[in-house]
């Protein structure tokens, strides 16, 4: 029987997984990994098969049940497998499934960290998401629910921390903003928008609650997170003062792109 290696892949950036989480990719006879997964760093095991089990919204992906089969299967054909996830494996990433069918299957496993994509979009803000006497907590949540699941109470849980990082949000901007506001959340409460977060075409839009109605004019079409709170103000106001200084649509209104604001 081999084991499984549940291990975070990062962000995007090839170069942003631990050295531990390189060091089993090299090791590796098999990899399943997700969609978001960079080229290069696949190309860190060498010999490794390579099965894409990829999931992006929208896009076909592969069933979470036939995940988890596969992965058991691979643990009675072979030494080293890994199941490289995006981000951090215990974030968002159904991770509990896979773990569940290793568990019931009598398979050993280790799970490797990986940095959530929620901190590289802070260092790509330049923004800390805990702030002295602005920003004593953090939550990372997500409005979408499973189709086969009730509607959750994610706006309270929001509404109840400083900072709000949304995963799996950026489709949903009218909505999470007609909902916090209803809540009771300012309507200029600062939001930042990070787009590709650690790759090189990273984006960061600021705006505000009220704002992020108008998210679908951004045409965000890479993975995305909408972070919610007081310590994005500082941005937002450079980005306001950027704006009334002359940029040249009203559409451009406190957006950026690049890597400094
Ligand atoms: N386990 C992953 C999250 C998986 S859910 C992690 O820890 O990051 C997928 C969501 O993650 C996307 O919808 C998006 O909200 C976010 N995401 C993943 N990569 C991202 C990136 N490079 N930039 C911004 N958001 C990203």
């Amino acid at each position: 029987m081999g084991k499984v290696y549940l291990i975070g892949a990062g962000p995007g950036a090839a170069d942003l997984i631990t050295l531990r989480g390189a060091r089993l990719l090299e090791q590796a006879d098999v990899v399943f990994y997700d969609a978001l997964v960079h080229a290069d760093m696949l190309a860190l095991a060498g010999n490794a098969t390579k099965v894409a089990v990829g999931k992006r919204c929208g896009r076909v992906s592969t069933d979470q049940r036939f995940i988890n089969r596969q992965l058991v299967e691979a643990a009675s054909k072979y030494a080293i497998v890994v199941r490289l996830k995006g981000g951090d494996p215990m974030l968002f990433g159904r991770a509990r499934e896979e773990i569940a069918a290793l568990e019931h299957a009598s398979v050993e496993y280790e799970i490797v960290p990986g940095v959530t994509s929620a901190l590289a979009a802070h260092a790509e803000l330049g923004v800390s998401l805990t702030e002295r006497g602005v920003a004593r907590s953090v939550v990372f949540a997500t409005p979408r629910v499973g189709s086969d699941q009730e509607a959750s109470d994610w706006a309270a849980g929001v509404c109840a921390a400083d900072t709000a990082v949304l995963y799996m949000a950026a489709g949903q901007g009218a909505q999470i903003s007609e909902a916090l506001q209803a809540a009771g959340m300012h309507a200029r409460t600062p939001v930042a928008i990070v787009e590709n977060a650690s790759l090189a075409n990273a984006r960061r839009i600021l705006t505000t609650l009220e704002g992020l109605r108008d998210i679908g004019d951004w045409q965000i079409s890479g993975p995305a997170l909408v972070c919610i709170g007081e310590v994005y103000g500082t941005r937002l106001r450079m980005a306001e003062a950027v704006t009334a200084a002359g940029e040249e649509t009203a559409q451009a209104l406190a957006m950026f792109s690049g890597r400094r604001v």
